[in-house]
């Protein structure tokens, strides 16, 4: 008998491994799977400093500068806490300009757990976007998805393409409690192919999980019958795979069957009904700055990696340094823990309990990566052309020096054929939790404060917008009091 027979024989015999360490001791409650070896001093500044800073930033907490920001809770993106072994990584950088051995390391760590065969690195995911955009649709084609993201429905529309999004209904109401609140609504799908016809669609556009519905997942049985529907019709199938490492511990929380499964397996399963992924490696994969793209189709491949030198960098780097591959590579074998997602989620649910016991309006049930505020439930009293999200969030600020984001209307942008505001239904002021980098304490100062505005709502008006860029506005908007 092999040693790896025997081995598998006395696996067995001990029954299933525990994969985290609360199951180690039979207990239910988490903790951090690592601890504090290096600290970066935070300090506030006064509410007088804190008033001229939000005046001086158009009201627009984008356009704060971080030196002004207490707790930071703007973006997960590319905020995460770097560990001892991906700052390693860094120092073993090969800085060649073609055939980084890092590259290699980053394309084995993708092929390991998302299963994909060809892998191309970018310099962050909406490069990956503008990529795979460019390379799948034809002008005039369509995009379906499950709810809109800012960069990826630009690159869509930029490309030629129409965004249509086919989310369940549930998605767009904060109160509801599915449990699967990014699952594609299969009959919206197949009734758009079946009026405009499969080759006007250019592929369907999946995210995992769906961000601006509150980080909500897209359940295993939803992909597994959207891969059907999609072989039915001849559609490709593309994740957005950004925060898939989250959506896979709302599959083995919720779904049947998949309770005893890893992260690690169930990623790979998920990912397994689709033809390919792009990636911002700033959330899940825990590093600062770095994307990719990768897809199982060999003419595909060859396109994306023929593109990827015209705008990113040879296919072998994509605008990255080798250390920066290194550190993607570690992130991904490191994110994929049980017991890291299992904590990076129990502090994201613990602002939310709080919050939910002081009866403050959130979308429920509270998301992977941020709790989002109902800016909508928040200042009834404002219309949604007063900006109530941009409002709250400058409020928050005001209050305490922590800096939100809006996911409301400013974000939504214009319709581009009518040029009028595009009004979501979702009015939303998101508290993003970086990965590692604050306390349980932090999350008490903030749901402090929260709860500080929420108290003094009835006397809150809101913002007039007295600049507004051409893309993505949300970034750069500015707006006054009114
Ligand atoms: C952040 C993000 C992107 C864009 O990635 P960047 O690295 O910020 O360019 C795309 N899709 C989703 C779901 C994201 O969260």
């Amino acid at each position: 008998m092999s040693s790896r027979e025997e081995r598998s024989e006395e696996a067995a015999r001990q029954g299933p491994v525990p994969r985290t360490m609360g199951q180690q001791f039979g207990r239910r409650s988490w903790a951090e799977p690592w601890r504090i070896k290096m600290v970066e001093p935070l300090r506030v500044i006064d509410r007088e400093a804190r008033e001229r800073a939000l005046r001086e930033a158009g009201y627009n907490t984008f356009l704060l500068r971080s030196d002004d920001v207490y707790i930071d809770l703007l973006t997960d993106s590319g905020t995460s806490a770097m560990s001892d072994r991906q700052w390693a990584g860094m120092m073993l950088g090969d800085e060649a300009y073609a055939g980084s051995r890092n590259f290699y390391s980053l394309e084995e760590a993708v092929r390991k757990h998302y299963g994909y065969r060809h892998v191309v690195p970018t310099h962050q995911g909406r490069g990956a976007e503008h990529l795979i955009s460019t390379a799948c649709i034809q002008p005039g084609q369509l995009v379906p998805g499950n709810m809109y993201f800012t960069t990826t429905r630009l690159h869509q529309e930029l490309a030629g393409g129409r965004f249509v999004d086919v989310v369940i209904d549930e998605a767009h109401d904060p109160e509801s409690l599915h449990p699967f609140k990014g699952d594609v609504d299969l009959e919206k799908l197949e009734s758009l192919i079946l009026r405009e016809g499969a080759d006007r669609i250019a592929y369907f556009s999946l995210a995992g999980t769906v961000n601006m519905s509150g980080g909500q997942p897209v359940s295993m049985a939803n992909v597994k019958a959207l891969r059907a529907l999609c072989d039915r019709h001849g559609i490709r199938l593309l994740l957005d795979a950004t925060r898939m490492f989250e959506n896979a511990f709302f599959i083995q929380e919720r779904e049947e069957g998949y309770a005893n499964r890893s992260i690690a397996e169930i990623l790979r399963e998920f990912c397994g009904y689709t033809d390919g992924a792009w990636m911002s490696a700033k959330k899940d994969n825990l590093v600062n700055i770095g994307g990719w793209l990768a897809v199982d189709d060999d003419s595909l491949f060859e396109d994306l990696r023929n593109r990827v030198v015209i705008y990113e960098g040879l296919h072998t780097y994509g605008g990255l340094a080798g250390r920066d591959m290194e550190a993607i590579a570690v992130g991904i074998e490191e994110g994929i823990q049980d017991d890291q997602i299992r904590a990076r989620i129990g502090q994201v649910r613990y602002l939310g309990d709080l919050l939910t016991r002081w009866e403050i309006p959130i979308v429920q049930p509270v998301g992977g990566h941020a709790i989002f505020l109902d800016a909508r439930r928040f200042y009834p009293h404002l219309d949604q052309t007063l900006f109530p999200s941009q409002t709250l969030a400058a409020e928050i600020y005001l209050d305490s020096g922590i800096r939100s984001m809006e996911r409301g209307i400013v974000s939504a942008g214009r319709d581009p054929e009518t040029g009028d505001h595009r009004r979501p239904r979702l009015e939303l002021t998101r508290l993003t939790i970086p990965r590692r980098v604050y306390t349980q304490a932090h999350m008490d100062v903030v749901a402090e404060s929260v709860k500080a505005v929420y108290d003094a709502r009835a006397s809150t008006r809101g913002l007039r917008m007295v600049y507004e860029p051409k893309y993505l506005r949300f970034f750069q908007a500015l707006f006054e009091p009114l």
